[in-house]
């Protein structure tokens, strides 16, 4: 290993070390915390995060502009706080029931961010434009349009 990758790996295990720190912080803070206060921030927090899943809107959106947090805030809440912005959606279960009345199985697997790929039912983890449109896959259907897309670049034929 070169000192350059020594170096950057362990800035990797430094910043890993920092997060674990900080997780431990706050759940330290949240121990010593006055009930009324836990009661107090914890009302606050939901109602922000209930707003979001109504209005919707993006993780930066949320801790910035709903909850008043400044660039500190961006990496302690940022694992929730994604999943909150990217997940947390009241229309999918309505959506999802009025497609499944209708039979439309295309719009239900779109409702749920299934993969665009027939037959496919993993989770959309890639977005990109095609020839024919606009794809959404999973990772391994992103990876094998990737391939066959590389291969039709460079004149070599795939054998389906
Ligand atoms: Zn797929």
């Amino acid at each position: 290993m070169t000192d350059e990758n020594r170096k950057f790996w362990d800035s990797i295990d430094n910043i890993q070390q920092a997060f674990v720190d900080i997780e431990k912080e706050y759940a330290d803070m949240v121990e010593w915390c006055e009930p009324d206060m836990k009661l107090a921030v914890t009302k606050w927090a939901m109602k922000h995060i209930v707003d979001h899943a109504r209005e919707g809107g993006s993780y930066r959106y949320l801790i910035y502009d709903r909850m008043g947090f400044g660039p500190e805030a961006y990496a302690p809440l940022c694992a929730d706080g994604l999943t909150i912005s990217n997940e947390f959606d009241l229309d999918v279960v309505p959506d999802a029931r009025k497609a499944l009345a209708e039979g439309d199985h295309e719009k239900l697997k779109k409702i749920l961010s299934c993969c665009d790929e027939p037959g496919c039912y993993e989770q959309i983890s890639s977005g990109f434009p095609t020839d024919n449109g606009y794809r959404q896959c999973c990772g391994t259907h992103y990876r094998m349009y990737s391939i066959k897309h590389q291969e039709r670049k460079n004149g070599i034929q795939s054998g389906d």
